[in-house]
């Protein structure tokens, strides 16, 4: 989704969308955008440019980092980004001011929405993701998945040559 910059009014532009997948590039990510990136939000011209607001949400698939289980993520934020032409010099206080507040994006006359929604999409995907804080993960020794149930290896939890060790240690 794209919108021209000279589009938008004084009274700024409210914006309710959705971003299709078939329209996300996915080339070069790690895990898969599983559904449409929706955006609530607004873009309201500001002294030093546009600024955008709002909400997103969508939703990827990725692998268990535990069990290895493919799984969806649901993945939402509010962000404010401030779009300009020209990033602010170094010694216009009051631009430079407003530029440590928020994150800052160059734009030319158009504002690519679909190419910002995916990148803030991008910065929320967790490094570290586990299909659920209670995933048991898979048996060291076997490679069961522990989520459906305990395997054999737990039965016999000392290896017996250092069961005889022990025995050892405790005859003493
Ligand atoms: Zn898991
Ligand atoms: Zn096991």
């Amino acid at each position: 989704m794209k919108i021209r910059i000279d589009t938008i009014l004084p009274e700024g532009l409210q914006i309710d969308c959705s971003i299709p997948i078939a329209e996300i590039d996915q080339s070069d990510l790690d895990v898969r955008i599983s559904s449409d990136i929706t955006f609530k939000g607004s873009l309201n011209p500001f002294s030093a440019g546009i600024m955008l607001d709002g909400v997103f949400e969508s939703e990827i698939e990725t692998q268990c980092a535990r069990c290895l289980n493919p799984f969806r993520l649901r993945l939402s934020n509010s962000f404010k980004l401030l779009l300009t032409r020209t990033l602010p010099d170094e010694d216009e206080e009051n631009d430079r001011s407003l530029v440590d507040q928020v994150d800052c994006e160059q734009v030319t006359d158009i504002i690519d929405l679909t190419a910002i929604l995916r990148e803030q999409l991008i910065l929320q995907i967790p490094l570290k993701m586990v299909c659920s804080d209670e995933c048991r993960g898979l048996c060291q020794q076997c490679g069961k998945n522990l989520n459906d149930g305990p395997c054999t290896c737990s039965s016999t939890p000392i290896d017996p040559r250092l069961l005889k060790l022990k025995q050892l240690f405790e005859n003493k």
